[in-house]
């Protein structure tokens, strides 16, 4: 069976790594989350005191403490580590989030990541979630998704997930730090968010989880069987 390439980019809480998750699992594929990789690279950044602009410096961390993936025994989750160090959790806390669209605008980091990026794609088999994988990381990709929704519904799957994990939040300071998220993925000079030219847009407004991975599982398997 042909192993295919898919590309699931959007903005900020699109549903995206969740339908890219299953998807890989239904199709026996491998899933990348390269926004985790950005998000360790501030991390590292955050935690060394690095400045979040001395691209130098935080690509010689990336060096140092080398991003790799892992999955807990019971397959629950996928782990996240730098270096030796597991930090699937800790990239996901507010100072990361907030902080990872500055890091992710710099031209070396992202030169280094979309290297590391393209090499693991090499054999097919892959979906990989992010804002420029349509457009610069896999433009060869032969599905290409672009997920939106409305920023009131993606806070709104934001804040019930995080109250799901415990954690308090303000559903407008949610909004905006969504909203002002995806303006600086969108606005910046190199590879900004937006649509491969060759990308099916997807509104899931209103669509539950099920319904977005089956319209993407349809089309991917159109194409497998196609070659
Ligand atoms: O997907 P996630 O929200 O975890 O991504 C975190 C951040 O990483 C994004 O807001 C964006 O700044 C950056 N990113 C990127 N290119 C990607 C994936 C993520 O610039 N391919």
């Amino acid at each position: 069976m042909t192993s295919i390439k898919i590309a699931i980019d959007g903005p900020a809480s699109s549903g995206k790594s969740t339908v890219a998750k299953l998807i890989a699992k239904k199709l026996g594929y491998v899933y990348l989350d390269t926004g985790a990789m950005y998000r360790s690279a501030t991390y590292l950044a955050l935690q060394n005191d690095t400045s979040l602009t001395d691209e130098r410096a935080i690509v010689k961390l990336l060096k140092d403490y080398p991003i790799s993936f892992g999955r807990r025994k019971d397959d629950s989750e996928q782990l996240v580590f730098v270096g030796d160090v597991e930090v699937s959790h800790p990239i996901r806390e507010n100072e990361v989030t907030n902080n990872v669209s500055t890091v992710a605008a710099l031209p070396l980091v992202r030169k280094t990541l979309v290297d590391l990026q393209q090499q693991l794609a090499k054999k097919g088999g892959i979906v990989m979630d992010g804002r420029d994988i349509g457009t610069v990381v896999l433009p060869d990709a032969e599905l290409k998704i672009f997920l939106i929704a409305s920023v009131e519904e993606r806070a709104e799957r934001r804040y019930r997930e995080n109250l799901e994990k415990g954690i308090q939040t303000d559903f407008n300071t949610l909004k905006k730090e969504i909203a002002e998220r995806d303006y600086k993925d969108s606005h910046r000079k190199i590879s900004p968010l937006k649509p491969a030219a060759d990308a099916i847009t997807f509104d899931t407004t209103g669509i539950d989880i099920a319904g977005v991975v089956n319209f993407i599982e349809k089309k991917a398997q159109n194409i497998i069987d196609r070659s």
